[in-house]
């Protein structure tokens, strides 16, 4: 053994094996495991027998194992525990089991499953030891690649738990910081979470709140027929609750308008869905709107007064002028005349939001003829622009029954709008059609156009595309007015628009006389 320099090897005989009859010897021999027996009257416990196996599984021949202690097949890698336990067994004449380290004649390791057992004699005395050894390196390597995947497994569920643990947190965080009271609700309309805003705005506490159904929270606040209608379809239907508005007498907090939105939380495996309820007091905001209103309402009636008596001694004044004035006198009462007719238009409109805004808006219907309008208020705009032609196409052959001037007003601002926003562009194209019972009238522009996100807000009142204050100014009240008057007519008013491409707004009435639309 020239590799392992502590194994010398004695010069023991070999066991004779003549003793053995040929068919043990050929037993042994065939055995898949090493099989070994050593002498342990000898110092050192030598082997004095090996089988084929052991040879095979060894690498080893017969020569270089015999007279050898088998330690030979550790070579320097002494520091194992399966060693400890062989040599205590061997100690104590005791048999062991275990799993050991081995290197081959070539230096290649093997998992080495070692049963030691002693022999001995009828005093009780230890004369031999047989050992058996299977290489098990197969079985150890699937053995250690499932510890590492288990390990690796290990880890993961460790990081994933930990992230869930974060975003466990950053969700509670997020509920807890929102100024909206938050409720999460199961199927069955029972609060399982609520957020700390919930407690604070309704002055409940916790005990009074997790666990009941919603309907039986406070004094029944929200126990609404409608309001139960629509979240009982939110989880069948995935309807969302959009913008309900609850008006009621909050036991603890007094008369409060809520506005509630709600949501369906899906939830994977076998969770079954949730309910997330915003619930928000609009009261104060609900307050200043109505004041804001009611400014608009005044101060524009205000306004109007004293405009209507400056139009009047403007009128005068242009009138008493003589008659070989100044042209530039003349042309500064022109243009004051002009500017006055611009304000009392701006002053008109604020009016009309205002009666909108609390329902007094009329209309006076009668039988009128669409396509004279829309000319008459084409060559007004004519009259008014150089920069764009303004062709008309196509006309109805019947009569309309409308608010005529209503509606005119509604063709003006969209061919105005039409021109102001684009500057560039020289040519307006107005179009009349009939589309099944519709008349159906469109305003087609060549301009700066406008973005899906804007083409969903320009009709809501005072919104104006960001950043064109400057160069066009306005009030942002000219489509919420049109798509007004246009819907107390039955009728829908719409954009289809891309950016620096352009514009077209249309709008569709029902056609018929006043029996038809009346039903008279
Ligand atoms: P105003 O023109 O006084 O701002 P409107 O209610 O008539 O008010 O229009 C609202 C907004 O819609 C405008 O500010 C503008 O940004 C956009 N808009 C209206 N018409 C057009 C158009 N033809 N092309 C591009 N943008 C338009």
């Amino acid at each position: 053994m020239k590799e392992d320099k502590d194994t010398t090897k004695q010069n023991v005989p070999a066991m004779n094996t003549e003793n053995i009859s040929p068919l043990f010897q050929a037993a042994l021999n065939a055995s898949v495991s090493g099989i070994i027996i050593t002498d342990n009257s000898l110092p050192d416990n030598p082997i004095i027998y090996c089988n084929k196996s052991f040879e095979r599984i060894s690498g080893y021949n017969r020569e270089e194992i015999i007279g050898h202690n088998c330690r030979f097949l550790q070579r320097e890698d002494r520091g194992q525990e399966a060693r400890e336990q062989l040599r205590e067994a061997v100690k104590n004449g005791e048999s062991v089991n275990v799993e050991v380290r081995n290197y081959t004649k070539e230096g290649t390791l093997f998992w080495n499953e070692l049963f030691i057992s002693p022999i001995k004699d009828n005093d009780g005395k230890v004369t031999h030891f047989i050992g058996v050894q299977n290489d098990v390196s197969d079985r150890k390597k699937i053995e250690q690649e499932l510890r590492f995947e288990r390990e690796k497994m290990e880890e993961k569920v460790i990081e994933r738990t930990e992230s869930l643990r974060l975003s466990q947190e950053y969700l509670e965080s997020i509920i807890e910081t929102v100024r909206e009271s938050l409720l999460v609700l199961d199927p069955d309309l029972k609060v399982l979470t609520a957020n700390e805003e919930f407690m604070r705005t309704f002055k409940v506490n916790r005990s009074e709140t997790i666990g009941q159904k919603l309907y039986e929270l406070g004094n029944r606040q929200w126990d609404i027929p409608q309001l139960s209608d629509l979240l009982e379809k939110i989880l069948p239907t995935n309807n969302p609750v959009l913008d309900f508005e609850v008006e009621h007498n909050f036991p603890h907090i007094g008369q409060k308008l809520m506005l509630l939105n709600a949501h369906r939380i899906e939830l994977e495996g076998s969770y079954k869905d949730r309910i997330l309820l915003a619930i928000e007091d609009i009261t104060d905001h609900r307050a200043i709107e109505v004041r804001k209103d009611d400014f608009l309402a005044v101060a524009s009636h205000e306004l109007k007064t004293p405009l209507t008596t400056i139009k009047g001694y403007v009128q005068f004044a242009q009138r008493l002028l003589p008659k070989d004035s100044e042209d530039k006198l003349i042309d500064i009462m022109d243009k004051a005349n002009i500017q006055l007719d611009r304000l009392g238009r701006l002053i008109a409109e604020l009016l009309d939001v205002s009666k909108i805004q609390s329902g007094k808006f009329e209309l006076h219907r009668d039988e009128f003829d669409f396509n004279k309008m829309v000319h008459q208020a084409v060559d007004e705009l004519r009259q008014a622009t150089e920069s764009h032609e303004i062709e008309v196409s196509g006309k109805i052959e019947t009569k309309l029954f409308g608010d005529e001037a209503q509606l005119a007003q509604v063709v003006n601002n969209l061919i105005a709008n039409a021109i102001k926003y684009s500057p560039k562009a020289n040519k307006i194209k107005v179009d009349i059609s009939t589309v099944s019972n519709y008349v159906k009238f469109s305003v087609k522009d060549f301009g700066m156009g406008i973005s899906i996100n804007d083409q969903k807000k320009i009709f809501e009142r005072f919104y104006r595309v960001r950043n064109i204050q400057q160069q066009f100014p306005g009030m942002g009240i000219g489509l919420f007015i049109c798509e007004q008057i246009i819907k107390q007519h039955e009728g829908t008013l719409w954009v289809d628009s891309e950016e620096d491409v352009g514009s077209t707004f249309s709008f569709t009435l029902p056609l018929g006389t006043e029996h038809e639309n009346h039903g008279i």
